[in-house]
C-alpha cells in the first residue's frame, strides 16, 4: 500500500478531527479552569482497538517516528498489554495524531439509555460543575455513527483484498504500512 496514494482518502477523517477538536476547545474555553487533563495525565490511555481509517492515520505518523522511539513502543507492546504502546514516558509520541475517542476522554458526553440522559466525564474534570449547556456535551452515539459511515467510505475506496478488519488493535494498526 503506498502511503502516497491514501493520502488524499484521509480528507473527511481530519475535517472530522478538525470539528471535534473545534468543540473540546470550545468546551475548555467555557470552562476555564475546570479542566485537568494535561501531558503526564494517561488514565485514558488504555490498549484501543480502532476503525481502519483511524489505524492507517496512525500507521503513517508512525512511519515518520525515530527508531529510537520505534523500539520503545515495540518493548512496550512486548511488556505491557493493558495500556496503549504509544504512551511512552507519560506522553503519547503521535499525539497530534491521536484517535478522536483520545480527542474527547474526559469530556463531557451524553447518551441516552431507556429514555433517560446519561452524561459522562473525568471525575477530575469540571469539579463543582452540575449541569452543563447542550452545546458543550458530545452526542455519543452520533459521533460513532458519524466516524463509521466515515470509516466505510474510506474502507470502500481503499479496495483492499482481503479488506481490513473492522476493528484493528493498536498494537497492529502501527504497523500496517510496515514492509
Ligand atoms: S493514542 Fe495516544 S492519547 Fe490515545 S490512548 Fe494511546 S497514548 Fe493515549
Amino acid at each position: 500500500m503506498n502511503p502516497d496514494q491514501i493520502s488524499p482518502l484521509f480528507e473527511n477523517y481530519q475535517t472530522f478531527v478538525k470539528r471535534v477538536d473545534s468543540h473540546i476547545t470550545a468546551v475548555k474555553r467555557k470552562f476555564p479552569n475546570r479542566i485537568a487533563c494535561k501531558k503526564g495525565c494517561d488514565l485514558c490511555c488504555k490498549f484501543l482497538t480502532l476503525f481502519p481509517v483511524e489505524a492507517l492515520t496512525l500507521a503513517q505518523a508512525f512511519a515518520h517516528l525515530p527508531k529510537k522511539i520505534k523500539a520503545k513502543v515495540i518493548l512496550k507492546i512486548e511488556t505491557e498489554k493493558d495500556v496503549c504502546p504509544l504512551l511512552i514516558d507519560r506522553a503519547c509520541v503521535l499525539y497530534p495524531f491521536r484517535p478522536i475517542i483520545c480527542r474527547t476522554h474526559g469530556y463531557p458526553v451524553y447518551m441516552e439509555k431507556d429514555r433517560e440522559r446519561l452524561i459522562d466525564f473525568c471525575p477530575r474534570n469540571f469539579k463543582g460543575i452540575t449541569s452543563f449547556p447542550k452545546e458543550t456535551m458530545l452526542d455519543i452515539e452520533q459521533l460513532n455513527t458519524l466516524l463509521a459511515m466515515i470509516n466505510r467510505q474510506f474502507t470502500e475506496s481503499l479496495e483492499t483484498d482481503p479488506p481490513f478488519l473492522d476493528r484493528i488493535p493498536i498494537s497492529e494498526a502501527i504497523f500496517i504500512l510496515c514492509s
